[in-house]
């Protein structure tokens, strides 16, 4: 197996390359380097590549070196085992997925093809041919500032930028929950995404008048950043549409409401949204289940 590099010496990535004997597909197996942030809560050094039982505790170990790893000993598999392939095999494990799969991207741009692909990501050990979808959002609900003395006219026109969320919250459900058919999220089904289309809540900020700022945002504002894993058919649009219906409804029921919707979240455009992706290799009917990482 021979390596190479696939960029400048500033930024480099990797390629292996089993040579086959001609005439066969070329497979490439890709999978990320780069670990994505270091969450807190760590009970071992994140940086310290502990070793214990036959394990490997450490930032990235699983998401997603394991399936770098993974793929190499596949290869290596294959070479000892004395089996010769027709079609090349890549390996390549890439940097910057998170930036929307720049890594990857800048393989494509440089040149690296194949016939087909498998991408390591961790699928609890199963196999898929589809993926979830990604869409950020970001709500922005105000009030006027209100204190404890207020008129009755005043007090109808208000309701709590906090409490106006809460009323989002409720609606739209909880985390990491599949979120039902027929409700207020249009989508078909997926027969092998049974999980999705579902949510999280990521960060919910409101500013206090006498603390210091952490968001530049005003006092009367709160804002709210959540993720939506999608199904196929679902797109930044749709969700749009389905969000605009739901603030619509609140504000039927509750007229002082008053939320903006950002979609997608600034600053998410690039790299966050994804669509969801169905392998056009479905037919192989390799499917076991979905992921939605
Ligand atoms: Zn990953």
């Amino acid at each position: 197996m021979r390596s190479a590099s696939s960029t400048s010496s500033s930024a480099r990535q990797p390629i292996g390359r089993l040579k086959g004997d001609g005439g066969g597909p070329t497979l490439l197996i890709n999978g990320h380097m780069d670990p994505g942030v270091e969450m807190s809560g760590w009970s071992v050094d994140p940086y310290g590549a502990k070793f214990e039982d036959g394990w490997t505790w450490g930032m990235g170990a699983h998401d997603d070196k394991g399936g770098c790893v993974a793929a190499i000993c596949a290869l290596e598999a294959i070479v000892r085992s004395g089996t010769r392939l027709k079609g090349d095999v890549l390996v390549t494990p890439v940097i910057a997925h998170k930036l929307g799969g720049a890594g990857t991207r800048a393989l494509l741009r440089h040149g690296v093809k194949a016939d087909l692909c498998i991408n390591m990501e961790h699928s609890n050990n199963t196999i898929a041919n589809f993926c979830v979808g990604v869409v950020m959002v970001r709500l922005i609900c105000s009030a006027p500032e209100l204190f404890f003395r207020y008129s009755p006219e005043a007090r109808a026109a208000y309701i709590n930028p906090i409490e106006q969320q809460m009323e989002i919250v409720r609606r739209i459900g909880p985390s990491l929950t599949p979120i039902a058919p027929g409700g207020w999220m249009a989508f078909t089904p997926h027969p092998e995404l049974t999980g999705f289309p579902t949510h999280t809540f990521d960060v919910m900020h409101k500013e206090h008048y006498y603390f210091k700022s952490a968001t530049g945002r005003s006092t009367r504002e709160c804002e709210l950043t959540l993720q939506f894993r999608t199904v196929p058919g679902q797109t930044v649009a749709t969700v749009e549409a389905d969000l605009k219906r739901l603030l619509a409804r609140i504000k039927q029921d509750h007229p002082a409401f008053n939320c903006v919707l950002e979609i997608p979240a600034r600053g998410t455009e690039q790299s966050w949204n994804q669509l969801a992706m169905v392998c056009p290799v479905a037919s192989l009917n390799l499917s076991r289940r979905g992921r939605g990482a």
